[in-house]
C-alpha cells in the first residue's frame, strides 16, 4: 500500500478489511481508497424545476453526467467542486452535494407523502433534505440531532433545500422511542459511527481519531439507538438502520442484537436497489453464526464512484 507514495491506512483497518471484503475485489476496493472521487450531487425539485437546473449546470461547463439508478443524481469532475459551491443552483439550495452511498438510504426507505417520518440522528440533514423532497413536502418528517453545533448547520441546510416540512429536534435520539412510542410510519438511522468509509488516503486527518476502540464506544450507543427506533416505529412500519463503517460491529452485529431479542417481531427486507457494487451482509463474523436474515442486508463496497456503506431494512410486523 506504499506503492503510490500516499500515507497507509491503519494496520489493523486493513486487518478488517482483508476479512470484510471479498477476495476477488479487494484489490480494487483498496485502490479506491487512493483515488479522487468525482463530486456527487442530487438536484432539489423543492427549489425549481430539476431539469432546468441540470441545463444551467450544463450551460455553466460543469458537464454533469447521470447515475444510473437516480435520475436526481448526478457526478462532476471533483475538479469542479470548489466552482460548483460557488455557483447558484448550490447556494440557491436546487442542488445539494452528498455522496452516491448516502443517497442510497432515503431511497431503500421510500418514504412517501403524508406519511409520519423520524430522522433520528440527521445532521448536517442531506437525507433528511432528501426525504422531504421525496414526500413533497407533504406529511410529517421529524428530524433529531444531539449535537448543537451541527443540529444548526442542519436547520441552515434545511432553510436552504425549502424543506418546509420538516421539524427539527435538539435531543439524544436514544430517548426518542420512549417519549413517542409506535408513532412513525418510517424510521431512518443513519447511526453515528467510526466513519471507516470515508477514509482516504489522500488525506491522513480522515483517519486521525479512528481506533479499534472507536468502533466499540460507536457500537454502544448504535445498539441504544435501534432500540429507540424500534420503539417509535408503529407496527407494520419500516426501519432503515445505515452506517458509513465496514465493522461488523457496528453493522450486521448491531442488527442480529435486535433479532435475537425480538426476532418474531421483526423481519429484514430485501433493498431493491440495482447497484453494480452490493454484496449481501455477513451471517457469520469470527467464527460466530449471525441471524441468516443478514445476507438480505446490504454492503456497498467501496469503488471508483462510491463510498462502502452498509444498509439494513426492518420492518416491525403488525401485531
Ligand atoms: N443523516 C445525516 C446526513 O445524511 O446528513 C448524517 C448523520 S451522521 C452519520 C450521524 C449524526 O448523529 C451526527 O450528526 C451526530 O452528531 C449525531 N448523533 C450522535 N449521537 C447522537 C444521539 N445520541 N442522538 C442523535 N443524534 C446523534
Amino acid at each position: 500500500m506504499t506503492d503510490t507514495g500516499l500515507p497507509p491506512l491503519p494496520v489493523p483497518f486493513l486487518a478488517l478489511m482483508e476479512e470484510v471484503l471479498p477476495p476477488d475485489l479487494r484489490d480494487a476496493c483498496l485502490a479506491s481508497f487512493s483515488q479522487e472521487k468525482p463530486t456527487s450531487l442530487r438536484l432539489n425539485p423543492l427549489k425549481g424545476d430539476p431539469d432546468e437546473t441540470r441545463r444551467e449546470l450544463e450551460s455553466a461547463g460543469f458537464d454533469p453526467v447521470p447515475v444510473s439508478w437516480y435520475p436526481l443524481a448526478f457526478t462532476v469532475d471533483g475538479e469542479r467542486r470548489r466552482a460548483l459551491t460557488e455557483s447558484p443552483p448550490f447556494r440557491e439550495g436546487r442542488i445539494y452535494i452528498q455522496s452516491l452511498s448516502s443517497m442510497t438510504a432515503p431511497l431503500a426507505l421510500a418514504p412517501e407523502p403524508g406519511e409520519t417520518v423520524l430522522d433520528l440522528a440527521a445532521a448536517p440533514g442531506g437525507k433528511t433534505a432528501m426525504m422531504a423532497a421525496m414526500m413533497e413536502n407533504r406529511g410529517r418528517l421529524s428530524a433529531v440531532e444531539a449535537v448543537r453545533g451541527r443540529f444548526f448547520r442542519m436547520k441552515a441546510n434545511l432553510d436552504r433545500q425549502g424543506a418546509t416540512m420538516v421539524r427539527t429536534y435538539l435531543t439524544d435520539g436514544r430517548s426518542v422511542g420512549r417519549k413517542c412510542p409506535e408513532m412513525f410510519d418510517r424510521v431512518l438511522l443513519d447511526a453515528p459511527c467510526s466513519s471507516e468509509a470515508r477514509f482516504t488516503r489522500l488525506n491522513p486527518e480522515s483517519w486521525a481519531h479512528w481506533s479499534p476502540r472507536k468502533v466499540e464506544e460507536a457500537a454502544r450507543k448504535q445498539r441504544g439507538l435501534i432500540r429507540s427506533a424500534l420503539e417509535a416505529l408503529r407496527p407494520g412500519g419500516l426501519l432503515l438502520y445505515c452506517t458509513c463503517s465496514f465493522s461488523p460491529e457496528e453493522n450486521e452485529l448491531i442488527v442480529n442484537d435486535v433479532l435475537r431479542r425480538d426476532g418474531n417481531n421483526l423481519r429484514v427486507c430485501t433493498v431493491d436497489l440495482p447497484l453494480p457494487n452490493r454484496r449481501p451482509g455477513l451471517t457469520r463474523w469470527k467464527g460466530k453464526e449471525l441471524h441468516p436474515d443478514l445476507a438480505r442486508s446490504v454492503r456497498i463496497l467501496p469503488d471508483r464512484l462510491m463510498d462502502g456503506f452498509f444498509l439494513c431494512l426492518i420492518r416491525k410486523l403488525p401485531e
